[in-house]
């Protein structure tokens, strides 16, 4: 997995956000402030340009500047969150000697090191009610499938691997859908929060299946 398909990502991102803006403000709209949509539209849209203006040279420092962006030009919750896991994960790669080329094992490993960014940054569990509901099953999903000896794997399972860690992200947002929200902006709702998929884990859902046609095409 080099630049080129993590680019592809990203690009992959900045589209099904775009195409999903206005479900995702209507998801913020019905817990939230109805502007998730539009965070991250603006948020992945000025990373795809600045991937364009300043090819990285390894997935490490793609995935800082990635998050860096993310900080810097989205508001709210989601901005520092989704920041600090891209961010998180490319320090990984980063202090792994950040190679133009990484292994399915190793994104595993550096996602995880993102949501644990996350988690420290924001401080939810799962059950919460947040991105974090779609977050931690797809690692855990990318972990298992890539846990096996890399030899041992055939290019087929690796597709694999990253179906498994979509289909785990779009049931983790599914079931937020009855969880009472004790994080975030949802959280002031209390048990009117139940009954509205999280936002957030909506459009981590739609991060994982970006990731899976980018490693697809
Ligand atoms: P804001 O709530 O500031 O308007 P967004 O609407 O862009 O920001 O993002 C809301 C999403 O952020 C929520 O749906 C939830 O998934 C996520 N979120 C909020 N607070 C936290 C937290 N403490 N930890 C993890 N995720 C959170
Ligand atoms: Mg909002
Ligand atoms: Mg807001």
């Amino acid at each position: 997995m080099d630049t080129a398909l993590l680019t592809r990502w990203i690009t992959g991102i900045a589209e099904t956000v775009r195409a999903n803006r206005e479900r995702l403000t209507e998801l913020d709209a019905a817990i939230g402030d109805a502007d998730h949509g539009v965070n991250l539209d603006r948020g992945f849209g000025a990373a795809v340009q600045a991937l364009a203006e300043e090819p990285p040279v390894s997935p490490g420092a793609l995935l800082r500047l990635v998050g860096g962006t993310l900080i810097r030009r989205v508001g709210g919750a989601s901005g520092p969150l989704y920041g600090t896991a891209f961010r998180e994960a490319g320090r990984h790669l980063g202090s792994l000697g950040d190679s133009p080329e990484v292994s399915p094992a190793e994104l595993a490993r550096a996602l995880r090191a993102g949501l644990d960014g996350v988690t420290r940054l924001g401080s939810a569990a799962e059950g919460d009610k947040t991105m974090v509901d779609a977050l931690a099953p797809a690692v855990r999903a990318l972990e298992s499938a890539t846990a096996s000896p890399a030899a041992a794997r055939a290019v087929a399972e690796e597709r694999e691997a990253f179906e498994a860690a979509a289909s785990a992200a779009l049931a983790g947002a599914e079931a937020t859908i009855p969880m009472v929200a004790r994080k975030g902006r949802a959280s002031y709702l209390g048990p009117r929060s139940a009954g509205h998929e999280d936002p957030g884990a909506a459009s981590c859902a739609l991060v994982f299946a970006a990731l899976l046609s980018a490693v697809n095409d």
